[in-house]
């Protein structure tokens, strides 16, 4: 069975107190025993949020592929493990959009973290085009066929994917539930088809896209959908803990 996941994705949002303020309010949310909540906080605020978070895992939003060295800016995977923290974001659409992050990139990045120990979430999602010229799916099985599916089973087992349609990050346009469906069962099937029906069912797919406590409940009922991976409203502790509890 797949982990049910709420991520949260601040982005490059809040100063130090007021990210220290929302990891104090979900702190204070109710969070069913089955749903796992991460925050995916800029960097800067790893180590405090890595000692303060009581009820949610704490990652980063980027990483290096490098171990050290003279990589202006980056931070590298033990770096970020020297703080606490376990997890990252790949393949997020503004890193490969605004950083130009590209499949090969990205793929350095899997093969460091998984050489790393270090867990991931995977993200992937078809641009506006692509979806209206009928060829969004051949699209996002191509960015997992560049730079994930090159893993073996025990690899990408229990992993987590989110699939993040580019038209709906952070325009308040959420892909219907049927959409969703139809690319997470084709995102399983995929799985199915590469390793096996153990793996593929060990994998959290995660909705990413303009979810929010109006929608959530509607998404996470897709047999397919495994969670979210939140941006915008898992920026004020309310409307994430409505998020969580839409399950
Ligand atoms: C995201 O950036 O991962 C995201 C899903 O953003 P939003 O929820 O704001 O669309």
């Amino acid at each position: 069975m797949p982990r049910k996941i709420v991520a949260g994705n601040w982005k490059m949002n809040l100063n130090a107190d007021e990210a220290l303020q929302l990891i104090n309010d979900i702190d204070q949310l109710d969070i069913p025993n089955d749903v796992e909540v991460m925050t995916f906080v800029p960097s800067l605020y790893v180590q405090t949020a890595v000692e303060e978070s009581k009820k949610a895992t704490v990652g980063v939003q980027n990483f290096f592929y490098e171990a050290s060295g003279a990589f202006t800016g980056e931070v590298s995977i033990d770096q970020i493990k020297s703080l606490g923290a376990n997890i990252g974001l790949i393949g997020h659409s503004e890193r490969r959009s605004l950083f130009g992050e590209t499949h090969e990139v990205l793929k350095k990045k899997v093969d460091a973290a998984v050489a790393g120990q270090f867990d991931f979430i995977f993200c992937c999602g078809e641009p506006l085009e692509e979806r209206e010229s009928g060829n969004h799916e051949n699209f996002v099985k191509h960015q997992l066929i560049d730079s994930l599916f090159h893993l073996n089973s025990e690899q990408i087992n229990g992993g987590i994917i989110a699939y993040e349609p580019v038209w709906a990050i952070g325009t308040g346009e959420t892909a219907s539930t049927e959409q969703a469906e139809e690319m997470h069962a084709a995102i399983r099937s995929w799985l199915k088809e590469k390793y096996d029906a153990a793996t593929a069912d060990s994998i959290s797919i995660l909705y990413g896209g303009s979810c929010k406590p109006s929608n959530a409940a509607e998404l996470f009922a897709c047999p397919n959908v495994d969670g979210g991976l939140i941006g915008g409203a898992s920026l004020e502790a309310d409307s994430f803990g409505e998020i969580i509890n839409a399950y």
